[in-house]
């Protein structure tokens, strides 16, 4: 699991600290998970560790994963409940309610809170902002990316239409003549994604940290579940045929489902956004 997936337990902590009255000391090894950046001033987790007083919860118990079966060609997901709910039911909580589906990272003393652009985004003043993140992690499977091709399109697009478009670089694909911004840190990511109207990417890490935003739109491919990692605060595009899917390698309907997507869909549910915080006025025309 990456490190956004590992914010889904800020979820899971609020909700047991709500539900037990007791703040949550997390608890890993060896990763050391349970002490990166992620969770650092999270009211709900206890930062004084050696406190005697809290709900403590070993993060790497089997009952908490939302894999079920690992095999070496395909992975089979726990498929009705969303990670949260999944992580709840292994420490023997209730499950939360969809509202309360969200994950937050909280800014460190000296996040910079312009370092999108190192202070550059005042000069676009209220122009709605689309920030894109391309790339997907292929290295567990190869079915949860979308097409460069189609990103290129909807950059570009999304520029015509008077947002102010940049691109995360972490990762191979590079979109052409789009601003662009990379990160050293995780948690920069996940506090810089907040400031767009519109967040575009495919379900992956930076889902988790996005979900506090309500300004994202998700693709999802068939690999996961629909369940699983779905906010219904977000603009879901299921652009599946055949979830659950599962393949590590790869698999010629996924390949299909992405051929035949219409990207404008994308497009739209970016300006849906826009309208939604009040800066449809700031758009030049319909997308559609
Ligand atoms: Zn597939």
């Amino acid at each position: 699991m990456g490190i956004g997936g590992w914010l889904t337990w800020t979820a899971a902590a609020r909700e047991v600290c709500l539900q037990t009255g007791k703040k949550v000391t997390l608890l890993d090894q060896p990763r050391h998970i349970a002490y990166h950046d992620i969770f650092v001033n999270n009211p709900y987790l206890n930062q004084e560790r050696w406190t005697e007083d809290t709900h403590k919860i070993y993060m790497g118990q089997k009952a908490c994963n939302y894999v079920l079966e690992d095999y070496q060609d395909r992975v089979v997901h726990k498929s009705d409940k969303h990670i949260i709910n999944v992580i709840l039911e292994g420490l023997g909580m209730q499950d939360t309610a969809e509202s309360n589906l969200w994950c937050r990272v909280y800014p460190r003393e000296k996040y910079d809170t312009f370092s999108l652009t190192g202070g550059s985004l005042i000069q676009y003043g209220r122009k709605p902002l689309a920030i894109i993140e391309p790339n997907s992690k292929t290295n567990f499977t190869k079915n949860r990316v979308y097409s460069i091709e189609k990103y290129q399109y909807i950059a570009e697009k999304l520029k015509k239409l008077g947002f102010v478009v940049f691109q995360i670089t972490n990762g191979l694909c590079r979109l052409k003549g789009i601003d662009s911004v990379e990160y050293k840190n995780f948690s920069d990511a996940a506090l810089d994604i907040g400031k767009a109207d519109a967040f575009i990417t495919t379900e992956g890490g930076l889902v988790h940290a996005a979900s506090c935003y309500a300004n994202t739109v998700c693709i999802h491919t068939s690999y996961n579940p629909p369940k699983m990692v779905y906010y219904p605060q977000n603009k879901n595009i299921m652009i599946g045929s055949h979830a659950p899917c599962g393949l590590k390698i790869r698999c010629p309907e996924c390949k299909k489902d992405l051929e035949q997507h219409d990207p404008d869909e994308i497009i739209q549910a970016a300006v849906d956004l826009a309208i939604a915080r009040g800066k449809g006025h700031l758009l030049q025309q319909s997308s559609t």
